[in-house]
């Protein structure tokens, strides 16, 4: 009961305004049974536009069609008591069916006129009251919209009459339940549609299963998407027959509590309500899914069949209420008073909604009672609903009629919205798809069934064909074979014949036979003697294949032998080589260890000849020397000496060259040792040694090689021969280039040492100076080292020396090259040095260069005089003092220097 939405067809009791008579004005004389529920139908069809409240997604649900709640009123007979008891008074209400109106007489001179859409009087048969009251809604039902028929009315007054009757003994007594049912299975199509019913009582506010009595408190169930109210815990019997439908009833009527009152011993305070569920398919849909499902068509069946078919599914409520009177009336007694509260409650709840609904309240109390929500739908929802309220005729219940009159009237008000029931039916689409589907199974079954069989058929035949093929080829072959032996044997037959033909031949023909024979015989032996020959040269020829394959084998065999021990050979001399240069690094070693040693003890033993500036050097060779003569000595440097013989000159010089820096450092040291020994520098020089020990000065990097190496030139300078070599090989380049780089005051030592002997050489004078020599020499003073100024001095000493020898033997000589290249001012620096070996050379120079005239202008300038002058006076080696006294005096020069100096010589 939802308030309604709908333009109102107000009607008021003073006949305001005029309902409209849609449904009730239906004539039903003039038609019945099938032909006239479809008239009223298609009636219908116009009235109402089809609208659908069920989950239909193709179709627009509209709001459904406007329709008001229509109200007859029906009168009661006056029955036996009321003839008894009111047979003085008149009726209190009076009725004028053809104006539809009802008079209500409050007295004698008053009364109050209402209009219902339909009056039926105390006369009106049962049938007409059922067609005007219920058949519009039964027809409706049948369309697909829910629809509603209800008795309201004093106990008493003729509601289960007008509905319940069943009219077993007297047909036209049928109330509008049964004759419902029958046009309701008139019209239902058996096999696609459906007819069920469930048949309950509120009593109490508790709902009862009439069908069931044991289920005495059904729940109401709404949906909460549609509102829908249901009752799924009420018993469902489907409706096949009239009969069993009228069967239900009466036991439905059986169970219905019925209590007594003082009005009417039938009356019953419950209020009953049948629900007739009606399941339609739509047929147009129906029909074509039939056709389309036929034997050719699976696949056009299968498209059809997934579009679910249209299903109306309506229902029809009839409400047989309770006695409406109030509860004073009634005469209730014990429990009854409860029970008529209950019954009130209700009844009540639905005039609250009616009257709610009529005035268009926003709010309907739906909820109050069991009942308003059972009709929910049929007040104010989607149901064509009609109202009977009945009434006596008797003046002592003119209240009760009066407030039925004004509940039939506010009911007329009330608008509801009919929609159509219309839903896709899965449930039968899927059903019938299984249908279909197994169907399908059955039909593939039989086809696999089908195609086995024509399989095995055909294999069967196959087998057959070739068991025949088998059989003629049998046969076939049996004659040729017959054929071939038959001509075999002809063959043989002609052979013998020709051969007995032969036999009987004349006997010329015998001798040249013989001759023929004789001959044969002998082409035979031949033949033979040819086949043996031949025989015994294919065994020969097989024979000496057989030794040349094992001649092969055994020549392979061999050269694999040959291959391994080359291999094995190249190894052993890679050993053997690389066992040779292990055996070389040790010697050398065993040779360096040897010399240090050596030079540790000579160490101890000091000794400084002219010359010799490698006191490790000098050892080696003052003891080789002596060992030379006296090869048992068990001397230090046997090692030496057996190790040259041993190991060879040359081999020490490649090793110059070695890879390894240890073996260079070691064939160096070895190399100078030699070259300390006289006997040796020559077979050093010739061996190449001289070259080699001048390319390590050039080329490595190591000062300890270069040092070493210097020093063994430096031996080497000793002799004349060498020092042209020296000097044909850019050596005193070469120790310029060294002395320049060297810090370390032993390499420098030993090139001064190398320099210092060339300086002694009369013949090279002017190229050691020009290659740099004596500016080298001068150079290496820088070191300061005593050692190392001594070696220096020597040079100049030597240098000198040759320079003055020169000039006494009479050769033309300029200035000296000394004296040119700048010595002087160390000469003089150093001519009174602590260290002797140095004063003494540079004594000895001064009195070589100032021997020599033309150098005596510088030896004053730079002030050498003073130094001559001291040297002769205080020298402590008398044969240098004695020298330089004589220098002195004898040059005119340095005499008119002292004279103009005054110094007394
Ligand atoms: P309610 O159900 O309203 O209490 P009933 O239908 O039981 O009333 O009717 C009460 C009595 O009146 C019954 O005996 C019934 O046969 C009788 N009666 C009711 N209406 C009529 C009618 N229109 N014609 C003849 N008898 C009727
Ligand atoms: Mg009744």
């Amino acid at each position: 009961m939802a308030s309604s939405g709908g333009v109102r067809n107000g009607v008021g009791p003073r006949m305001s305004a005029k309902p409209d008579r849609q449904g009730f004005s239906a004539t039903p004389k003039t038609a019945a049974g099938k032909q006239r529920l479809s008239s009223s139908a298609a009636a219908a069809g116009g009235a109402y536009r089809r609208t659908s409240s069920g989950p239909l997604p193709s179709r627009a649900a509209s709001d459904g069609v406007s329709s008001r709640v229509r109200v007859a009123v029906r009168l009661r007979p006056r029955n036996a008591e009321e003839l008894a008891a009111d047979a003085d008074f008149g009726d209190c209400v009076e009725l004028q069916p053809e104006l539809k109106r009802l008079k209500l007489r409050k007295n004698n001179w008053e009364s109050e006129t209402y209009e219902f859409d339909e009056v039926l009087t105390e006369f009106s048969s049962q049938k007409r009251v059922y067609e005007v009251v219920a058949k519009p809604v039964v027809e409706s039902v049948m369309e697909g919209y829910n629809g509603t028929v209800m008795a309201y009315g004093q106990t008493g007054t003729g509601k289960t009459f007008t509905l319940g009757r069943l009219g077993e003994e007297d047909t036209a007594a049928r109330g509008i339940m049964v004759r419902a049912m029958e046009d309701i299975l008139a019209d239902i199509t058996h096999g696609t549609d459906s007819v069920s019913v469930s048949y309950i009582q509120l009593y109490m506010e508790m709902i009862q299963d009439l069908l069931d009595p044991v289920n005495d408190n059904i729940a109401i169930v709404e949906d909460p998407r549609t509102g829908d109210v249901s009752l799924p815990g009420a018993t469902v019997v489907e409706v096949r027959d009239q009969k069993s439908f009228v069967d239900l009833l009466r036991v439905g009527e059986a169970h219905r509590v019925a209590a007594n009152t003082k009005l009417n011993t039938e009356s019953s305070r419950s209020h009953a309500i049948l629900m007739v569920n009606v399941r339609r398919s739509v047929k147009g849909r129906t029909e074509m899914d039939v056709s389309i499902s036929g034997e050719n068509g699976h696949s056009s069946s299968m498209m059809g069949s997934l579009r679910p078919p249209i299903v109306r599914k309506s229902k029809l409520v009839v409400v047989d209420l309770a006695g409406s009177e109030r509860i004073d009336k009634s005469g209730s007694e014990g429990h009854t008073l409860e029970e008529a509260k209950s019954i009130n409650l209700s009844l009540s709840a639905l005039g609250k909604c009616i009257n709610a609904l009529a005035e268009s309240s926003p709010h309907v109390p739906v909820r109050d009672s069991k009942l308003t929500r059972l009709l929910k739908d049929s007040f104010g929802g989607t149901a064509r609903t009609s109202l009977v309220v009945t009434i006596g005729p008797s003046p002592r219940h003119r209240g009760e009629t009066t407030s039925t009159i004004m509940f039939g009237q506010r009911a007329m008000k009330v608008e509801n919205m009919v929609k159509l029931k219309e839903e896709f039916d899965y449930k039968s689409l899927c059903r019938r798809l299984d249908i279909e589907l197994d169907k399908l199974i059955a039909e593939n079954e039989r086809q696999r069934k089908y195609f086995d069989d024509e399989v095995e058929r055909i294999r069967a035949e196959a087998q057959c064909g070739i068991a025949e093929a088998e059989r003629e080829c049998k046969i076939t072959l049996e004659n040729e074979k017959m054929k071939y032996h038959q001509e075999y044997l002809d063959s043989i037959r002609i052979m013998e014949e020709k051969w007995k033909v032969h036999q009987q031949s004349p006997k010329k023909q015998n001798k040249e036979a013989e001759s023929t024979s004789n001959n044969t015989g002998e082409v035979h032996n031949l033949l033979q003697n040819e086949k043996m020959l031949r025989q015994s040269a294919e065994d020969e020829a097989s024979d000496l294949k057989n030794q040349v394959s094992h001649w092969k084998k055994l020549e392979a065999t061999a050269t694999a032998e040959v291959v391994k021990l080359r291999k094995m050979l190249d190894a052993e001399a890679s050993q053997k080589e690389k066992l040779e240069e292990e055996i070389d690094v040790l010697r050398s070693q065993l040779l360096q260890m040897s010399m240090e040693a050596d030079e540790t003890r000579r160490s101890l033993d000091k000794g400084d000849g002219p010359g010799k500036i490698f006191p490790g050097l000098d050892s080696l060779v003052s003891q080789t020397r002596g060992l030379q003569p006296r090869e048992q000595s068990n001397g230090p440097k046997q090692p030496i000496a057996k190790l040259f013989e041993q190991v060879g000159l040359k081999k020490i010089l490649s090793l110059l060259e070695s890879e390894e820096p240890d073996v260079r450092v070691h064939a160096v040291k070895v190399v100078a040792n030699l070259a300390a020994e006289e006997a040796n520098q020559e077979k050093i020089v010739e061996a190449g040694g001289l070259t080699s020990l001048l390319t390590l000065l050039r080329s490595s990097e190591d000062e300890t090689i270069r040092r070493v190496a210097a020093g063994a030139i430096a031996n080497l300078a000793m002799n004349e021969t060498n020092q042209d070599l020296i000097m044909d090989q850019g050596g005193v380049t070469l120790l310029s280039m060294t002395a320049s780089d060297a810090e370390d005051p032993q390499t420098l030592r030993m090139v001064a040492g190398a320099i210092a002997n060339l300086c002694g050489n009369d013949k090279l004078q002017t190229r050691l100076r020009g290659e740099g020599g004596i500016k080298a020499l001068l150079g290496m003073v820088r070191c300061g080292h005593p050692d190392v100024l001594a070696q220096v001095a020597r040079g100049i000493a030597n240098f000198a020396k040759c320079e003055s020898r020169a000039a006494t033997q009479g050769n033309k000589v300029g200035k000296s090259l000394l004296i040119d290249d700048g010595s002087l001012p160390w000469i003089v620096k150093n001519a009174n040095n602590e260290a002797a070996p140095i004063r003494r050379h540079i004594e000895l120079a001064l009195c070589h260069l100032a021997q020599h005239e033309v150098n005596s202008k510088d030896i004053i300038n730079e002030g050498a005089l003073w130094e001559l002058v001291r040297i002769s006076r205080d020298c402590s080696r008398e044969d240098i003092r004695k020298l330089a006294y004589r220098t002195v005096t004898s040059s005119p020069t340095l005499q008119a220097e002292i004279r103009r100096l005054g110094i007394k010589m």
